[in-house]
């Protein structure tokens, strides 16, 4: 059986079992799926007098000599124990192999015997040297190791790539015959892609570079197949729910706008019609919208949640921070003015009585809308009727928080989930494939761009007094330190003297300082005497990066901003973007950057397009580091990466979305292999009865 634990193969027990689970790796299947990371080509031997220094060469020859030298002042710390030195020929000439704290290859490699070495030759005064070589006895055998393209995977120190090879071997020969094929047979034919068990064979031990290319291409398309098949059992299982159906009253858009102190942009009334469309439909809603910071995405679901209400359901509003949650009460409430829609807030800031009256308020159907942090997922909070959920800035939540809110309501309520973090299109669609998905990309009109500034240390004093002519005009600023660890006690220090130095630089202007180890109603209390005007200057972490709105604040100084994501850098410069003041966004970055992470600074300063910095943060970064960050809703990808192999994904995508309309509950025979492929990995009987996935 392929599910047969690591610890039972040859060469592996207890001990090394532990290893394997480090790397993701129980059981036989997870071993051959276990890919490797890249190849060498090692076929094609060199004779000793063709070397070259610095270039990896294969070499055959006979032991002429060998010699353990053992460090008789071998001391504990010192790191060379012994060394082994072996002098290989061939017809050619002679070069010498040694080896580190390796005193067993005395015993196995003997004089007169052939041997293969493969490894990187330098020169020395007694004339090339491998070392450390990789080594194998010549024989008739094949080898895994030498003489072929080889693998090599991504190991902890204590393996070593000899040692996995020779497991991988033993199970893809055991196990190769016993894994069921995954794919149905007409796609693997229609695509031209072998089966699982030349697939594996090729992928671990390729006879040819085309080959390890073709199948490679097949386990790729193979993870996104499935991962797109599961997004579409999750959209049809959407689709078969009943969720409250409302009725559209046009009156209450009409005073919503007669509200509003501007126009909406086209992109949101868009995003609104689609929106609402969604909230007549009988199964519910589930939309993501997405949208750069400050396109006005809070406005959007005002609309939604005043359709809600308007129904007599409750909505509830789902935001990452406590700061928010008030900001958006007062958001709702203005664009609400004189519309019966009573809205409360769930925050730890409140005083336990008034806590108690809004959660039987809200049980009995008093409060239309609450808002609330993560808090609204908890046990006491019960809503009469919820029938609309609203989760904002939702990258910022984990998967499970995000799908426990919508699971409060005893019935199936719309979603709408909101995230600034721009991604592609077709990227979006196929991460988010079972939600509908709404873009706004464009920006309120009349909004001014930053200026950025991407300058070193010695320009401090400049920055100061541009900053010090800004405060002199009415401005307020931001000061931003990469504390990555908000739990770090030695970064809190160095934000605190960060507090005194700006403290003495701009007096007498006043500075506060805002970071998330703060208690909550402190840090309220902190951004309402900044809103106020009351305060100058904000030293902070990148708290600041969700919610802290202020129209006033038009600077904002990064220090060390090498140290950020670009997507945050971003978010974060969204603060200062605002209408009445020119935004000046001031990055002081470390004098010894790389090259690197010049441009990736470049980049952030050139444009202030989110789609655009996204792509080129992909670009950079990899997609491993950004769909990490984005707890996108795929199972795990190992091989598979959305934005290099965008073409195989939407391959994936169009047959899975075939599978899926043609058989929904994957029930002819051709489809059998997609059901006991997903109900040994994900247990598809729980994906098709539970309510909700995401
Ligand atoms: P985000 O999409 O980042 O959540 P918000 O909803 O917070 O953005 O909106 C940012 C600001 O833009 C708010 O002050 C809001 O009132 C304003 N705003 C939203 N839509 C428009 C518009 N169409 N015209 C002008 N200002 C707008
Ligand atoms: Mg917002």
């Amino acid at each position: 059986m392929p599910e047969t634990p690591i610890r039972y193969l040859k060469g592996v027990g207890p001990k090394k079992e532990k290893i394997f689970n480090n790397l993701g790796v129980y059981n036989v299947r997870d071993l051959l799926y276990y890919f490797p990371r890249r190849y060498e080509d090692r076929r094609s031997f060199k004779n000793i007098n063709e070397i070259r220094a610095g270039m990896p060469a294969l070499v055959k020859g006979t032991v002429y000599a060998s010699q353990l030298k053992r460090m008789p002042h071998f001391t504990r710390g010192k790191k060379v124990r012994s060394i082994f030195e072996v002098t290989l020929g061939d017809v050619s000439g002679k070069i010498n192999c040694v080896w580190f704290n390796q005193e067993y290859l005395a015993s196995a490699i003997k004089s007169g015997q052939e041997l293969v070495v493969y490894g990187k030759p330098y020169f020395s005064k007694q004339g090339f040297k491998l070392v450390s070589p990789e080594y194998d006895f010549f024989s008739q055998a094949p080898s895994l190791n030498l003489g072929r393209i080889v693998s090599m995977y991504s190991l902890s120190s204590t393996f070593t790539q000899k040692f996995m090879r020779r497991v991988i071997f033993e199970a893809v020969n055991s196990f190769k015959d016993k894994i069921i094929e995954p794919l149905p047979f007409y796609i693997r034919q229609q695509c031209r892609f072998p089966n699982v068990s030349q697939s594996l064979e090729e992928i671990h031990f390729p006879a040819e570079w085309e080959n390890a290319d073709k199948v490679r291409e097949k386990f790729i398309f193979e993870e996104l197949f499935f991962s797109q098949v599961l997004v579409y059992l999750r959209k049809a299982k959407h689709r078969m729910q009943k969720g409250p159906k409302f009725v559209i009253n046009q009156d209450i858009f009409e005073k919503i706008r007669n509200n509003l102190g501007f126009e909406l942009t086209d992109s949101q009334s868009a995003a609104i019609a689609k929106i609402t469309g969604d909230l007549e439909k009988s199964y519910p809603m589930h939309r993501l919208l997405q949208g750069d910071v400050g396109c006005g995405k809070t406005v959007v679901c005002a609309f939604a949640i005043a359709v809600c209400a308007s129904n007599g359901w409750q909505s509830a509003v789902m935001v990452p921070t406590e700061v928010l949650v008030y900001q958006h009460q007062d958001t709702l409430a203005e664009i609400f003015k004189g519309m019966k829609i009573k809205i409360e807030i769930v925050s730890a800031s409140l005083p336990k009585a008034k806590v108690k009256k809004i959660y039987s308020a809200l049980e009995e159907g008093k409060i239309d809308v609450i808002i609330g942090t993560h808090a609204l997922i908890q046990q006491e909070i019960k809503f009469k009727n919820l029938g609309l959920v609203v989760i904002d800035e939702q990258h910022k939540f984990g998967v499970a928080q995000r799908l426990l809110l919508p699971k409060k309501s005893g019935y199936n309520p719309h979603c709408l989930v909101m995230s600034a973090t721009p991604i592609p299109r077709s990227l979006a669609l196929s991460l988010y494939g079972d939600l509908d998905l709404s873009i706004i990309n464009e920006l309120p009109k009349g909004r001014i761009a930053a200026q950025n500034f991407l300058v070193k240390e010695a320009q401090r004093a400049w920055v100061y007094e541009l900053l010090k002519k800004q405060l002199t005009e009415g401005r307020q600023a931001y000061v931003v330190y990469p504390v990555i660890e908000e739990s770090a006690d030695s970064d809190l220090k160095s934000l605190e003297k960060s507090l005194d130095e700006i403290s003495k630089v701009f007096s007498p202007f006043r500075v506060e300082m805002f970071h998330g180890k703060m208690k909550g109603d402190e840090k309220l209390k902190v951004v309402e005497r900044f809103r106020a005007g009351q305060t100058h200057i904000l030293v902070s972490t990148t708290v600041v990066e969700v919610g802290v709105s202020v129209d006033n604040a038009a600077v904002m100084l990064v220090e060390n901003p090498e140290r950020f994501g670009l997507a945050q850098l971003h978010q974060l410069r969204g603060r200062i973007q605002r209408w009445k003041h020119k935004p000046y966004f001031i990055l002081i970055s470390d004098n010894n950057l790389s090259a690197a992470a010049e441009k990736r600074l470049e980049v952030i300063s050139s444009t202030g397009d989110g789609f655009k910095i996204a792509e080129e943060d992909l670009k950079m970064r990899g997609p491993g580091d950004f769909f990490g960050s984005l707890q996108h809703g795929l199972p795990d990808l190992k091989i598979a990466d959305p934005l290099r192999d965008l073409e195989l994904l939407k391959l994936a995508r169009r047959y899975a979305y075939d599978v899926i309309k043609s058989d929904p509950y994957l029930e002819k025979p051709q489809h059998r292999c997609i059901r006991q492929h997903l109900d040994m990995k994900h247990r598809l009987a729980q994906i098709l009865k539970n309510t909700d996935n995401r």
